[in-house]
């Protein structure tokens, strides 16, 4: 159990680019760093538009002239300080993630960074020899994958209790893109255009969550082939998709199936996972992050509470709140969080064998993302073709 006792020497000193006022997604990282005294918010380029990045800045305790008006600001000035930022969490829009990245990591500092990481694989293998040359961590945030539930799949999986594994089904879906764009904002403008959201819409903005939670729950699945056919419910979101489904052959046999949609008119669902092996299932979803549900062929089904003695090591000790108290989304971004520190933290102290058996999000969980979305892009765009997984 987690109780938000310091395991590192000391806080990392941390900024943050983009995630301001108008963010979406900055408060989750804010709430995920700043449980275990393991980061401590020190300065922030948290806008485009440099003053409400500034009076926002200063509002969430930053001093002043720490606000800065650009991540390039940031970086030269930090650098130049005794107690400057170690490290930089980057929640900005897709096309700003590579050239952010490679500042941060070209100055000498570690990276958290937005999925979908990149928009090719080619950048993500480049920032990834970066990273090594450089000795620093980059980090990346798929949210729920730090809850207690999902490493108590991970653990059922291993240890045989499902059999073989012979079905992947996942959906994430919601139904805020159901109308068309007219007076959108502009986090669906960036969103639906291919200059800033990259290849795909809904493939990488939330099929990446499924995609990434599948590896940590499955991590010895590889996928052979897949088809991915995706269209724009909406005309003017072409050639960037608002609903795709994939199917996935995977190396043991197991047959995947995938949808992931912004025009599900009404289904506040968002995400949900099965995975059936020859023995038992397994369901979880975060509507209801709280339960698993078990099902072993010819036996009643059983739902599984996080906190209970009966669940496995590995998710116990991811636990944060106990028993019969919800443990949500903000625990598992915490955890996430704590996850990258310890990885930092071994970096700097140059302790390789830790960081050899300590499992976080890194480089590699981005760049498998990027892959998978050039996959799936390949398949859609040659007609929803089944395609070699390369
Ligand atoms: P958003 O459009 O709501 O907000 C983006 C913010 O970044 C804005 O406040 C904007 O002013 C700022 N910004 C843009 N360019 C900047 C720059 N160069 N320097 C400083 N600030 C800049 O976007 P969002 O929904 O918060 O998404 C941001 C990123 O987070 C995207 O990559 C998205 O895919 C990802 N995201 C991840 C999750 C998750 O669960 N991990 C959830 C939502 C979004």
């Amino acid at each position: 159990m987690i109780n938000g006792e310091r395991s590192i020497e000391r806080p990392l000193r941390w900024g943050m680019v983009g995630g301001g006022r108008t963010g979406q997604v900055g408060y989750k990282h804010r709430t995920g760093a700043q449980r275990d005294g393991t980061y401590r918010l020190i300065c922030g380029a948290f806008d485009l538009d440099a003053e409400r990045g500034r009076d926002f800045g200063t509002k969430i305790g930053v001093v002043a002239d720490r606000c800065y008006g650009d991540y390039k600001e940031l970086i030269a000035v930090e650098a130049g300080r005794e107690d400057g930022v170690e490290v930089v969490s980057i929640a900005t829009p897709n096309f700003t993630h590579y050239e952010i990245t490679k500042a941060c990591l070209e100055a000498g500092l570690h990276v958290i960074c937005e999925k979908p990481l990149f928009f090719t694989v080619t950048e993500c293998d480049e920032i990834a020899k970066l990273a090594a040359e450089n000795g620093l961590i980059v980090g990346v945030t798929y949210g729920f994958t730090g809850h207690p539930l999902v490493h108590q799949m991970a653990a059922m999986v291993r240890k045989g209790m499902l059999g073989e594994i012979r079905i992947v089904d996942m959906q994430y879906s919601h139904g805020f893109n159901s109308g068309d764009d007219g007076g959108a904002g502009e986090a669906v403008k960036w969103r639906t255009n291919p200059k800033t959201a990259g290849p795909t819409f809904v493939l990488g903005d939330i099929g990446t969550h499924l995609y990434y939670l599948s590896e940590v729950v499955l991590p010895h699945l590889k996928i052979e082939k897949l088809l991915c056919d995706r269209k724009a419910f909406i005309p003017t979101r072409a050639p960037l998709e608002d609903h795709a489904t994939v199917l996935m052959h995977y190396d043991n046999g197991a047959r995947g199936r995938l949808w992931v949609s912004s025009v599900n008119a009404g289904n506040m669902g968002s995400q949900r996972y099965r995975f059936v092996g020859s023995k038992a299932s397994i369901e979880w979803s975060d509507a209801h992050p709280d339960q698993l549900t078990y099902e072993v062929q010819g036996e009643p089904n059983r739902i599984l509470h996080h906190g209970m003695p009966y669940l496995e090591e590995e998710s116990l000790a991811t636990d944060r709140m106990g028993a019969l108290h919800t443990e949500g989304l903000g625990d598992s971004w915490a955890n996430i969080y704590l996850w990258i520190a310890q990885a930092i933290d071994a970096k700097r102290r140059g302790d390789e064998a830790f960081l050899r058996s300590h499992h976080y999000p890194g480089i590699e969980a981005g760049t498998e993302g990027v892959r998978w979305l050039e996959n799936c892009v390949r398949s859609a765009d040659a007609g929803a073709a089944w395609v070699a997984f390369e």
